[in-house]
């Protein structure tokens, strides 16, 4: 197997050096294997964007090894691509010059590029909306469009923050089917940040889960349940179970950490 994502005891403090300097990471151990959909669940300020920033490139770490298919990450590149909770499109330009925006900055035509969202918008389901402007979709839509432009690119990694976690639950389970659907048709490894149990157990072929801040890694544990996946089996419900039980000791403490401060 590819290993898609190599984190080797990385490190992140924020404003290092500064009366501010603040650790988000700690000694986080983790490959992802090429292909995988690994769910990163933990308290809220655990450090679980600060990573995904790092594995974007966007960000440096500022301790251990961070390599994407065995090469060191230093930049930003069109193999990793970061969505966000909130979408940013251009409320400007339409659909499809959203979806393609990436590719505008080469020296791609513009028929090329409207063939390209045309067939990455079918695949989310969005191919009439093309020539729409952001403002007429609603949520799940837009959040739709943000996918297919990561698509585009033809990433080999999909990092997502907490990508559905401003929908509403119906929206928010068809955004999980639909992404599903994706993941297997893309064959990309995806990251995907969350603080819901549901979604991460609906999704994940392993979960990680965090400590409160300094995130380290408190325990990895694999979903091994079969797609398409029912909820309700005793299986997903003892899952469910576990990962409540680990993951509110840490909201506990970074509750407490956080009275502290106040
Ligand atoms: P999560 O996504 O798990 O909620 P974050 O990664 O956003 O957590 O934040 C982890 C910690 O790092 C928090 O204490 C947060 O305040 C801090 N942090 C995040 N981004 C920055 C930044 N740009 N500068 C300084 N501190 C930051
Ligand atoms: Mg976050």
């Amino acid at each position: 197997m590819n290993t898609s994502v190599s984190c080797r005891n990385v490190g992140k403090i924020w404003a290092r050096g500064t009366p501010r300097a603040h650790e988000a990471l700690r000694g986080v151990d983790l490959e992802v294997e090429d292909g995988e959909f690994v769910v990163l669940l933990g308290p809220s300020g655990c450090g679980k964007s600060t990573l995904l920033y790092l594995v974007a490139g966007l960000e440096e770490a500022t301790s251990g090894e961070m390599t994407s298919f065995g090469e060191p990450i230093t930049d930003p590149g069109p193999d990793r691509s970061l969505i966000f909770q909130e979408t940013s499109l251009f409320p400007w330009l339409s659909v499809w010059q959203n979806v393609t925006f990436g590719l505008s900055l080469g020296s791609m035509s513009d028929k090329d590029r409207k063939q390209v969202a045309t067939e990455v918008l079918t695949k989310v389901g969005l191919r009439a909306a093309l020539d729409k402007r952001p403002h007429e979709l609603s949520g799940g839509m837009r959040q739709r469009v943000a996918v297919a432009r990561a698509l585009a690119m033809h990433p080999k990694v999909l990092l997502m923050d907490e990508p559905f976690a401003a929908l509403d639950v119906q929206t928010r389970a068809k955004m999980q089917d639909f992404l599903l659907d994706v993941w297997r048709d893309a064959k990309a490894s995806v990251l995907f940040v969350t603080h819901h149990i549901d979604e991460a157990v609906a999704l994940a072929d392993r979960v990680v889960v965090f400590t409160s801040r300094p995130g380290t890694i408190k325990e990895i544990v694999p979903i091994d349940l079969p797609r398409p996946r029912d909820p309700f089996a005793p299986a997903a419900q003892e899952l469910r179970k576990h990962l409540t039980a680990i993951l509110s000791e840490e909201v506990d403490k970074a509750f407490t950490e956080q009275e502290a401060l106040a």
